[in-house]
């Protein structure tokens, strides 16, 4: 698995990580076989929030006795994003993770409190040694820049947004603003959350002909499109350890120019869109 530093000052972490949107929802035992396959096979980022229903309680146990091996994210809701409410929160999630600390926590979106206040419990979260970074997630570069005025340079560790194949608008100023900024981007949804292209459509045949040339699978290919970046990272959902293997080994597959060039072709970014898409 390729690793690449998270944020400016950060530590390694994997580029392939795990998300676990709706991972409570299905057979858990299978969902925590899952988890564990991935971190056997190196993914060892993995991605939650308060809003994911139980998804916490199915980390806890897929990470018990391997907490250290983990670099685990959370995320606040803008509505518990006061100063008390998001220590509150953090609390509630170290508890239901069964761990003392976070390795990054995000404000999901941005909501109608403050950035300052927000900022001033990440401050005290990692001063208590509960969190050790802290990030942001569907920020668009205005939002980034407001942000960066009240935190000050190199203090925001990452910026959580959507981008799969079908959907690259922060290709077109959030990816850079993050770049220059020390910043890093975690892809979130990378399949599409439930759209991922077929063989038959318009993109998937050239995404296809790339996978077969690679001995691999168009689900890998994506990946490692998406990572061709070195500040982003992708953080795919898998309910079974199949899912979960296959995922793992896009981390070491590299796309030479022209396969780029071609699935650049294949599914165009497109102009730049009013607003951040986001899910
Ligand atoms: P996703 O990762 O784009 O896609 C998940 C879907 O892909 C599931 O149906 C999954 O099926 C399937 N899948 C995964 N690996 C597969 C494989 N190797 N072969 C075939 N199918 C495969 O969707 P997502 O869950 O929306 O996004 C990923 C993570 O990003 C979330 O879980 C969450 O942690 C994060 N996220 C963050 C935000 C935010 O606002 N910050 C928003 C959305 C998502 P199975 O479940 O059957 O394996």
């Amino acid at each position: 698995m390729r690793t690449q530093q998270f944020g400016r000052g950060g530590p390694d972490v994997s580029v392939i990580g795990q998300g676990t949107w709706y991972l409570d929802q299905g057979d858990r035992v299978k969902a925590v076989a899952a988890l564990r396959r991935g971190l056997d096979l190196g993914m060892t980022h993995i991605d939650t929030a308060e809003l994911y229903g139980d998804a916490e309680l199915v980390i806890a146990e897929a990470i018990a006795s391997r907490r250290d091996e983990v670099f685990l994210v959370s995320k606040v809701l803008p509505s518990n994003a006061s100063r008390r409410g998001t220590i509150a929160a953090c609390e509630r999630s170290l508890q239901r993770l069964k761990t003392d600390r976070l390795d990054c926590y995000l404000l999901h979106w941005r909501g109608s409190y403050p950035f300052e206040e927000t900022v001033a419990a990440f401050d005290e979260l990692v001063r208590a040694g509960k969190i050790r970074s802290w990030g942001v997630s569907n920020f668009d570069e205005d939002d980034l820049a407001e942000m960066l005025d009240v935190a000050g340079e190199g203090k925001m560790a990452c910026n959580q947004v959507l981008y799969h194949l079908k959907e690259r608008a922060i290709e077109h100023a959030v990816i850079p603003w993050c770049e220059q900024h020390g910043v890093a981007v975690v892809a979130y949804s990378p399949f599409g959350h439930d759209d991922f292209p077929t063989s038959r459509s318009k993109g998937g045949t050239a995404l296809h002909e790339i996978a077969q040339e690679h001995g691999a699978s168009p689900r890998q290919v994506a990946l490692s499109f998406l990572t061709r970046n070195k500040a982003v990272f992708a953080i795919p959902k898998a309910s079974s350890a199949e899912h979960a293997a296959e995922n793992a080994h896009a981390g070491d597959i590299l796309l030479e120019e022209d396969e780029i060039a071609a699935l650049d072709a294949a599914f165009p970014r497109g102009p730049k869109p009013h607003g951040l898409p986001m899910l």
